[in-house]
């Protein structure tokens, strides 16, 4: 059995402890057994946080860019050495596969490298105005808050850390309670390549702690990935202050199978967006709409394949569905399909835990779930289930389909799989999400913006375009002339 010592904060570069005397205990998904306690950042710690990252601004945010970006280039390269360490302190946390967290401290890697890379070339303009002219500055904001969510806890972090401190920002970052571990270690890795002490502090504790932090007087900018609810809390809890904000929020994305794809691809593509990371994705294809034509043969080929899938023990490289993440979690995710069912749908595969040998019997595992007979009224149509449950809808043309995926509150992804390629683009330009893929789902390497339209969030992480979201633009205006007497 996996434990570890008491987890603390990390603060003005090394491991403190929290003054509340509060812990929470972090629960092993796979096992439910307990992995540690982890220690409750009070609001004097929070105070504590955010007074040394300001501290730590005046000079970061002063480097040249090349001088920053060597230190996220450093902390790549540990990461890099570091991959399987990490990889498996990822997966005790989350319940993920081990061989998909090595894919997670990769990507943290390449996230930070990408930044690193970015980070000199980030400039403002000149503005010729004839005589006179003007040019804008690109500024860091200041002290920036990064909250997580549990399903991608590294990859999560460095989306928001390696911009931010790209951009000459310094960060208090707050992860998931129910994945506490592997922030401390990207933020003593950070320290050790040079990053100086407060440039990221790392705070636990319950979302009162990341409502205290977003809501501190010294920061200047919040980055949540989280619930749509929460997204909702954080945007209200700004508005009196007016601070920017990026929100990372839920979908419940369309992936549209037409008749003429690659039919083998595309049940590739369906059941990567539904059952990778246990469903736990923020833009899966949980509404997977299949063209009449194909629907008999998708389905065969479906069945014949998620029997497959190897659940269990997720430290074993074989393994390729681990635990949800918590029991709670487990027991949301079993009322929906209970609803499911009871609203007319028809449970094709799964619902149910697998059996597993101890210690896993008391892990929150569950099979890949499908349903058929859906319609788009229904509640697990409708609403993320946030696991590995693939709701199927028909379709007959493409207007039909394109308006029944657009018929949502949410928009964060949309994956599109034919071998037309102007039907390919033609429906992706009506589609209302921020991210869709064509003949693939959910790859998001560093280099491409992700983000969402509709209530799936706001701004965009990654790419260039993230450094609009860590930059203030300031405008000079600089009189070449003389001005004219006046009155
Ligand atoms: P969540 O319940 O909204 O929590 C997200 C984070 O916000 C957690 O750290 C949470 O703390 C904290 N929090 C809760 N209330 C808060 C408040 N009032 N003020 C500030 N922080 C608060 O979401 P989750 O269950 O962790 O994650 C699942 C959701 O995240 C899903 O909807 C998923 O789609 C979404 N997600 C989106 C993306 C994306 O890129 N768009 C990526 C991954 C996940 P505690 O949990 O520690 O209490």
């Amino acid at each position: 059995m996996h434990s570890f010592k008491e987890q603390r904060l990390y603060i003005d570069g090394e491991i403190c402890d929290a003054s509340s005397g509060e812990t929470f205990a972090n629960i092993s998904p796979a096992t439910g057994h307990k992995l540690c306690d982890v220690q409750i950042a009070s609001s004097a710690d929070v105070d504590r946080a955010v007074a040394s990252a300001k501290n730590a601004f005046t000079d970061w945010s002063q480097l040249a860019g090349a001088q920053r970006g060597r230190v996220l280039w450093q902390a790549a390269q540990r990461l890099r050495e570091q991959t399987d360490d990490l990889a498996r302190l990822e997966s005790l946390d989350t319940g993920k596969p081990v061989t998909e967290a090595r894919l997670d401290v990769v990507g943290a890697a390449e996230v930070l490298e990408y930044f690193a890379g970015l980070v000199p070339a980030i400039h403002g303009q000149h503005i010729n105005l004839g005589q006179s002219f003007a040019y804008t500055r690109r500024e860091p904001l200041g002290v920036c808050a990064g909250i997580g969510a549990w399903n991608f806890p590294l990859l999560i972090a460095s989306w928001k850390i390696g911009p931010a401190l790209a951009c000459g920002n310094t960060l208090v970052f707050k992860p998931s309670e129910l994945t506490p571990l592997s922030t401390l270690r990207l933020a003593e890795i950070l320290t050790s390549a040079g990053l100086p002490p407060g440039g990221l502090n790392v705070i636990q504790g319950p979302g009162r702690v990341g409502d205290s932090l977003i809501r501190h007087p010294s920061v200047a900018k919040a980055s949540l990935t989280g619930s749509v609810a929460t997204g909702k809390k954080v945007l209200n809890a700004l508005a009196d202050r007016v601070i920017p904000v990026t929100l990372e929020l839920g979908g419940k994305s369309p992936l549209i199978l037409f008749k003429d794809c690659n039919l083998r691809q595309g049940v590739t593509g369906a059941m990567l967006a539904n059952f990778y990371c246990q469903g736990e994705i923020c833009s899966n294809g949980t509404r997977v709409f299949v063209e009449d034509e194909i629907f008999d043969a998708f389905i065969a080929d479906l069945l014949s394949r998620i029997r497959h899938l190897r659940i269990g023990n997720p430290l074993d490289p074989q393994t390729q569905m681990g635990a949800l993440i918590s029991h709670a979690h487990k027991e949301k995710v079993l009322k929906y399909i209970e609803t499911g069912k009871n609203e007319g749908a028809h449970l094709l595969y799964g619902g149910q835990s697998p059996l597993l040998d101890a210690p896993f019997d008391f892990g929150f595992f569950l099979q890949p779930t499908v349903f058929t007979d859906c319609t788009d009224t229904m509640t697990i149509v409708r609403e993320e289930i946030f696991g590995p449950v693939m709701s199927i809808l028909r379709f007959k043309d493409e207007d039909e389909v394109i308006a029944r995926a657009n018929n949502t509150d949410f928009g964060l992804g949309a994956g599109v799989f034919t071998q037309n390629l102007q039907r390919a683009h033609r429906v992706v330009a009506q589609l209302q999400a921020g991210i869709c893929w064509i003949n693939n789902h959910n790859y998001a390497p560093a280099e491409i913006p992700f983000g969402a339209y509709k209530q799936s969030g706001l701004g965009r992480e990654n790419g260039t375009a993230a450094i609009d979201h860590y930059t203030q633009i300031k405008t000079v205006y600089v009189e070449m002339g003389e001005l004219a007497d006046y009155p």
